[in-house]
């Protein structure tokens, strides 16, 4: 078990204290998580109050109150909702954070059923709220939220305008009354749409002086669902994208009740309920424990927020000789991933030069540790998006780390927000700087563009110099390692180095004037200078930084044409016509290389020593379709397009960039392009998925052509 940050203290009335202010800190935080669903506090701050005050409580049983937070269930049901009270209890689960602790809640189990064999029921923890579905007769009758577990939310209105939730049960076998537990979520997709139109709203309105509102943003996908859900006006409901996963029968009445969780569900879908596609029903505790770190792989793949898995005994009479304690069942439990969010202090929004002249915020934070990382910085993209959730260096912000998505900084906790003696905000709303922090030149912003632009050319702009020669050093390009980061932007600093063609005249006395160069390491980076001139053509193509250049397309095109004269004496439509390029590429690498800046670069390149010739060309496999050029468009059923090209380079064919003249076949899926239009206009063969599946499946013959062989031997 890992080690907890807190210490139990040994004096009863420092104990009792500490136990009564961390009662009050979770029953607030219950508040504004469960009835205002705006939380202040992260998840896992929320879990450690909780866990502190457990720990306490475990220590001092005589500290267990019956209203503490670890006996009952989410909060009171709000003002403005009728109640519902549940005609069984809707409990909560405990939690196992690691494989022992899911391993010590089997461990229990087991102690009171010495002999059972258990079947497991594993079910993804849908991170959203959960809710009571009453239905008589097959009619939906009350839709109820879980509230304190005891009395809910009657929120049957709003429940309606759910799409996945039936009105009425699918005919068949339909109990007298029953009872449909699960969960509304919000999709993470329509969360963030949901954000942004908060925001423009927001910026609609005008405050008396003048500024406008800060956007009330949901935290994440769950506060948004339970948010939207307990609106008093069902239409702003039916508004927002809600779904429904059912997961249990709370009760069943007129109907035996299913003898297994699996059972159980099986009846639930077929009332026409959607039910999670990824429950596994397992035999051993081994293979739980898979499905639980599976998921904590896989839980990025979905379009809606696990929080973790749970893991259910599936026998009904087993679970009930399990039974409850305080507020959870036994029989069931919830392995939690570790959570993806965290709260931290926003101390400044700097400004980084892109190489391109782009102004890139980026916020500085208070070091804090999301999923076993320490995040302190985060990309704030563009001036739009930080005043869209007006962040404010000073703030206390909540921040997101989604595997290994770059982190986020998801909204600030205004409740937080620094405030000066007449309880105004201490720090301004965000704005960019006017002139280039790297440079001074003033900025540019087109107001239909999101990005600011410094608008001195590179080789007046040492930011702009920096990123680029960052690039051009890096691995997959250039691959100069002894030369890092902070040794360009001392090179640059120095005046040393302006562009790419500076650094192969740098000289052992240059290097010697910056700090920390001594001789070796001055060796070190001349020779690996030296050493980069002989990379291929492709790694200088893709290192000078070109737009829309990317490794790939930089190594194809250095193949096809050889070498760089003659890619330069090559027309743009030349180099579209590259399979794999196409024109938008083929446009922005041509007009960079008819550049006469540009082409001095390449000369003083040239006269460094550096390579201008390419590798020969990796073997392209033979095959039926060698010598034919296929281009798809539109969705494929059976496989992905990726898949689709790879089989057909396999038997030879060569992938097109786009449709020309010379394209042998446009194969088509499901809403194809604007490639369809350009091909039929070209007379481009056209075929559909269904001729290109018998293509492969006959390995390149084409069985439907009237001259092939194949046909007339059938
Ligand atoms: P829980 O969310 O840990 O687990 C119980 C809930 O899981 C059930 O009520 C149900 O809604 C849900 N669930 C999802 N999928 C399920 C499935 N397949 N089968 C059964 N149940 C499923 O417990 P809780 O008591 O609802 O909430 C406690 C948690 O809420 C805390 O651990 C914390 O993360 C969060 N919280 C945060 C704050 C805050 O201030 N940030 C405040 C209160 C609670």
């Amino acid at each position: 078990m890992s080690a907890e940050p807190f210490a139990i203290p040994a004096d009863p009335t420092q104990r009792a204290a500490r136990a009564e202010e961390l009662r009050h800190q979770i029953e607030r935080a219950n508040y504004e998580y469960y009835t205002l669903d705006n939380p202040t506090l992260s998840d896992a701050e929320y879990d450690a109050l909780m866990r502190e005050l457990r720990a306490i409580e475990e220590a001092d049983p005589e500290l267990v109150t019956p209203d503490s937070p670890t006996q009952k269930v989410g909060a009171k049901p709000a003002q403005g909702f009728a109640t519902h009270r549940h005609p069984r209890p809707m409990l909560s689960l405990a939690n196992a954070r690691n494989i022992e602790e899911l391993r010590a809640w089997e461990k229990r189990a087991h102690n009171i059923l010495p002999d059972a064999h258990f079947t497991y029921d594993c079910e993804l923890k849908i991170d959203g709220l959960a809710m009571a579905l009453t239905y008589e007769r097959g009619r939906l009758t009350i839709g109820a939220t879980r509230g304190d577990g005891i009395e809910g939310e009657d929120v049957t209105a709003n429940v309606r305008t759910v799409h996945d939730i039936p009105h009425q049960l699918k005919d068949g076998n339909i109990p007298e009354r029953v009872e449909i537990r699960g969960e509304i979520y919000m999709p993470i997709s329509s969360f963030e749409q949901l954000n942004k139109e908060l925001s423009a709203e927001a910026a609609k309105k005008v405050n008396e002086d003048g500024t406008s509102p800060a956007a009330r943003l949901f935290a994440n996908p769950r506060n948004a669902a339970a948010g939207s859900l307990r609106m008093k006006d069902w239409r702003v409901t039916k508004s927002r994208n809600l779904h429904f996963f059912a997961y249990q029968i709370g009760y069943i009445e007129g109907m035996p009740e299913p003898e297994t969780q699996s059972a159980a569900l099986d009846l639930i879908r077929s009332w026409g309920f959607v039910v999670n596609p990824h429950i596994r029903v397992v035999e051993s505790l081994e293979e739980v424990e898979a499905y639980c770190l599976e998921w904590q792989q896989r839980r990025f793949e979905l379009d809606y927020e696990i929080d973790g898995c749970v893991i259910k005994i599936n026998d009904r009479h087993q679970q009930e000789e399990l039974g409850v304690v305080a507020r959870d069942p036994r029989w069931a439990i919830a392995f939690k991933f570790p959570p993806i969010q965290a709260t931290t202090v926003l101390r400044e929004i700097r400004v980084n030069i892109g190489r391109t002249g782009t102004l890139n915020p980026y916020a500085v934070m208070d070091p804090v540790v999301i999923g076993g990382v320490t995040v302190k910085q985060a990309s704030l993209h563009n001036e739009e998006d930080i005043q869209r959730k007006d962040l404010r260096p000073g703030d206390t912000v909540l921040v997101q780390r989604a595997g290994d998505v770059i982190p986020q900084v998801v909204k600030p906790i205004l409740e937080k927000r620094p405030l000066d003696a007449e309880g105004k905000p201490i720090a301004p709303p965000y704005e960019l700087p006017r002139t280039c922090p790297a440079c001074g030149a003033p900025v540019r912003k087109d107001p239909d563009e999101a990005m600011a632009y410094c608008t001195n050319p590179i080789e007046k702009c040492p930011g702009q110099q920096v990123e680029w020669i960052r690039h051009f050093v890096s691995r997959g390009a250039m691959d100069i390692m002894s030369v890092g980061d902070e040794v360009v932007a001392a090179l640059i600093a120095a005046g040393l180095v302006h562009d790419p063609a500076d650094l192969y005249k740098l000289t052992a006395d240059d290097l010697a004037k910056l700090d920390g160069f001594k001789e070796k390491r001055i060796a070190n980076a001349l020779a690996s200078i030296q050493e980069s001139k002989m990379r291929p053509l492709g790694r200088l193509l893709f290192a000078l930084g070109i737009r829309h250049v990317g490794e790939k397309v930089a190594r194809v095109v250095a193949e096809h044409f050889g070498s760089m004269d003659a890619l330069m004496a090559a027309s743009a439509e030349e180099i579209s016509a590259i399979p794999g390029v196409g024109p938008v590429i083929g446009e922005s690498l041509h007009s960079w290389l008819a550049d006469s800046r540009n082409q001095a670069l390449i000369e003083r390149l040239r006269a460094a020593g550096v390579r201008m010739t390419a590798d020969a060309p990796t073997e392209k496999p033979q095959g039926p379709l060698s010598g034919k050029s296929f281009l798809l468009t539109g969705r494929l059923e059976h496989m992905t397009r990726g898949q689709a090209e790879a089989a057909l380079q396999a038997l030879g064919a060569t992938i097109a960039g786009s449709v020309t003249k010379t394209l042998d076949y446009l194969i088509v899926g499901a809403d194809p392009g604007s490639k369809l239009a350009k091909a039929e206009k070209n007379k481009v063969a056209i075929r559909d998925e269904a001729w290109l599946m018998d293509l492969l499946a006959n390995k390149g013959h084409d069985i439907h052509a009237p001259e092939s062989e194949d046909e007339e031997d059938a």
